[in-house]
């Protein structure tokens, strides 16, 4: 049993290239004046996303530089529908990444469909790793980046298992590894002398189980489906990052409109609310949120809009004079629980 972790190269660079093929083989950032993504080539040259903008024109002075104009969460879903036909199960892990399924279907055959159908149809250069765990599967893509395709076979798996580092396992953070390296771990092979009481005073109970489970082949194999839709969102990026207010209050409205039009969709029309989250990105990437919520649950496209603006309004980005890059809006659906998803493991 396989299953695959398939993940967009460089995504929001690569659905900007969508519209600019030409520049395929050049160094190109998608930025404002801190880079949000850089293709391979830039890559090369050093840049890196979260840079500043003028570090990264230093590194690379013939970097081509484009706005973030492109509609990211419509790509994201374009590729979701995608993975979709190939797979009984997708286990989405952001916009542009996900588990899937193939169900009887060949894996190996599989990874090479999905990556041939997202580059023919959407433009888009895709990793897939193939392998037995999800662990595996998603250090296996990771391995293979850029628009690669990498199979972990099951003789393979017992031997990489054994060079793992505590660096390689995602969903492991840095306090938690410091915590094991100065227990003296930073293979997983260190683990040996462990059982479950004794690296549970080191790392607390769920991450000891999480640890064992892959020192011993036992973590992770099911590509589950993330339950009933809890929440309905809409994002938008800035074409121009701005911290005038009545830009400001133009880009939340559009977002605001997506996301009741997406309420009014979802559910047959039948879903209500009781939680509002709002999100603002900086264009430096700090971020600002707060969650309100209703007394009452409602659809009330008049009723949430002003609760939305009331909650943008009376924050500190009016004040805050920093250009807002994007603003998220979510309603949390009542009624519709999602247990499985909380208690999943934080792999992301
Ligand atoms: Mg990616």
């Amino acid at each position: 049993m396989s299953l695959l972790h398939a993940d967009a190269d460089c995504f929001f660079a690569s659905v900007e290239l969508q519209r600019r093929p030409e520049l395929a083989d050049r160094p190109v950032a998608v930025a404002t004046h801190i880079v949000m993504s850089a293709t391979y080539p830039a890559r090369a040259r050093g840049v890196r996303g979260a840079m500043p903008l003028r570090q990264a024109l230093k590194l690379c002075p013939e970097l081509v530089v484009l706005p973030p104009q492109a509609d990211y969460q419509s790509a994201g879903e374009a590729l979701m529908g995608l993975f979709w036909r190939f797979a009984v199960q997708v286990e989405p892990g952001s916009m542009e990444e996900a588990f899937i399924d193939p169900g009887d279907a060949d894996p190996v055959a599989t990874a090479a469909a999905i990556r041939a159908a997202a580059r023919d149809e959407l433009g888009l250069p895709v990793t897939v790793g193939v392998a037995r765990t999800k662990l595996l599967a998603k250090l296996a893509s990771r391995r293979a980046k850029p628009d690669g395709l990498l199979v972990i076979t099951g003789t393979e798996e017992a031997r990489l298992r054994a060079t793992l580092t505590i660096d390689d396992l995602w969903g492991v953070g840095p306090t938690t590894a410091n915590r094991l390296a100065d227990a003296g771990v930073t293979r997983l092979t260190e683990l040996e002398g462990y059982d479950e009481a004794r690296l549970r005073s080191v790392v607390g109970t769920a991450m000891a189980r999480r640890l064992l489970s892959i020192r011993d082949g036992t973590d992770d194999a099911t590509v589950r489906q993330l339950g009933p839709r809890r929440t309905v969102s809409a994002s938008r990026t800035a074409m121009r990052p701005s911290s005038r207010w009545a830009d400001i209050q133009a880009h939340a409205d559009g977002v605001i409109d997506l996301a009741l039009q997406r309420l009014a969709e979802s559910h047959d029309g039948q879903a209500v609310t009781h939680r509002i989250d709002v999100q603002v990105t900086y264009a430096d990437r700090g971020q600002w949120s707060t969650e309100r919520r209703l007394p009452t649950a409602t659809r009330d496209r008049n009723v949430l809009r002003r609760h939305c603006r009331e909650m943008i309004t009376s924050s500190g980005v009016q004040a805050a004079d920093r250009p807002v890059l994007l603003i998220m809006v979510a309603f949390r659906l009542t009624g519709v629980s999602g247990s499985r998803q909380q208690n999943a493991l934080p792999l992301f």
